[in-house]
């Protein structure tokens, strides 16, 4: 099999891939070549229990060799079972299960439709935000560049700056259903707002009678030292979108509502064949199981102090985020070269923005793996 003909076969919608895994343990992949490379990246926020772990596979190949699919029309027991998870993580909260982060956005998205009603059909989001590619969570994704060649777009969304919550409360009128924000923003380059927004935004939404959306696709579930990012502030969202680290790799998402919200939608509102799958959803039970038994938000916390103080010693530019959702901004569009010359070195990274390298390793990472990393961005910074 010629591994390095992909691009030919597929979409040109990712740029060409620059290494073939075939392999991974912890924080390490490894390549067609026999090559080890650690991993700042984990398929973007989504390996936090590190690469093949050992309960998330066996959790996997027993779901497997029991049961893999019903459909919605039949329940299971893991559904059942993570869906009890969630509700315990979320303070009670009801799930609908999808395939993907953006779907478990187009859940909040109708969701808040059918709750609200067709003269308050309007969301608040914010600029530089990302939400998903799907046409739904495209509208909601605060980036124009994004958008340009897919017009039209969903209508109904307004967007604000990001961290404003007087910007916020300028556009709250009847009109509005929801606000929905990343608690960090992700894919802007890890664009933490300023202490109290996320409570003032709250309490706005509040006043106003309108909804709470949270995507924390990229910061739920343990990514910045809390099962949710919103518990830094104390803030219970209305709807909370999670997915990424949820599965331990496999594909699901999941939109929680609260009880009385998630009472807006009757049976044949929204579905969808795959979601909520039993395989799906016992690769999550062990996901969360790990995530609680090795401390792994604890390990969160620590190890993203670690990498924080590391790269801020390097004195290459300036370091924000929580937990092990950090960015390295550097005074030069020089990220995605500073990315290639890590990825020589064997050390993967994202350049999220031209300026902003991203670090979302998997949360098992040690501390010698983290003080390579922070050497290997150091030496690629002064190659380039
Ligand atoms: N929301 C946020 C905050 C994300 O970071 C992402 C993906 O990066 C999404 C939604 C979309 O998730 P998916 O790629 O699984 O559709």
């Amino acid at each position: 099999m010629q591994l390095g003909a992909l691009d030919d076969l597929v979409m040109p919608t990712y740029k060409p891939r620059p290494v073939t895994f075939v392999s991974g343990h912890g924080a390490t992949l490894v390549a067609a070549t026999g090559d080890a490379y650690l991993d700042m990246v984990a398929g973007i926020a989504v390996a936090s229990t590190g690469h093949a772990h050992p309960k998330i596979a066996e959790a996997i190949a027993n779901q497997a060799s029991r049961l893999v699919h019903t459909s919605n029309l039949y329940g299971t027991e893991p559904q059942l079972a993570l869906a009890e998870r969630l509700a315990a993580i979320s303070g009670g909260m009801l799930s609908f299960f999808a395939n993907s982060g953006a779907e478990a956005i187009e859940c909040a998205l109708k969701l808040t439709r059918k709750w609200a009603g067709p003269d308050r059909s309007t969301i608040v989001a914010t600029q530089g935000s990302f939400h998903g590619r799907t046409f739904g969570a495209l509208a909601a994704t605060g980036q124009p560049g994004k958008q340009a060649a897919f017009q039209p777009m969903v209508p109904g969304f307004v967007h604000v700056p990001y961290g404003d919550a007087d910007a916020i409360a300028a556009v709250l009128d009847s009109g509005v259903a929801a606000v929905l924000l990343e608690p960090i923003q992700g894919e802007a380059g890890v664009i933490v707002p300023p202490a109290g927004y996320l409570t003032a935004v709250r309490n706005l939404c509040d006043e106003a009678g309108a909804l709470l959306i949270l995507d924390e696709v990229q910061t739920g579930l343990g990514r910045t030292g809390y099962w949710l990012a919103a518990e830094h502030e104390g803030v219970k969202a209305d709807i909370v979108c999670l997915a990424k680290a949820l599965g331990g790799g496999l594909p699901i998402g999941a939109c929680l509502a609260q009880p009385p919200i998630a009472a807006a939608f009757a049976p044949g509102d929204h579905g969808t064949t795959f979601g909520g799958g039993p395989v799906q959803c016992a690769a999550a039970l062990a996901t969360l199981d790990v995530i609680e038994d090795e401390s792994l938000l604890e390990r969160s916390t620590v190890g993203g102090d670690r990498l924080a103080s590391g790269l801020d010693a390097l004195g290459m530019g300036s370091v924000r985020g929580r937990g092990l959702m950090v960015a390295l901004e550097l005074d030069e569009p020089v990220a995605g070269k500073v990315a290639a010359a890590a990825l020589e070195r064997r050390v993967l990274v994202n350049d999220a923005t031209p300026t902003a390298l991203r670090f979302v390793p998997p949360l098992v990472i040690t501390d010698e793996e983290i003080d390579r990393a922070v050497a290997v961005v150091g030496e690629s910074i002064d190659a380039i």
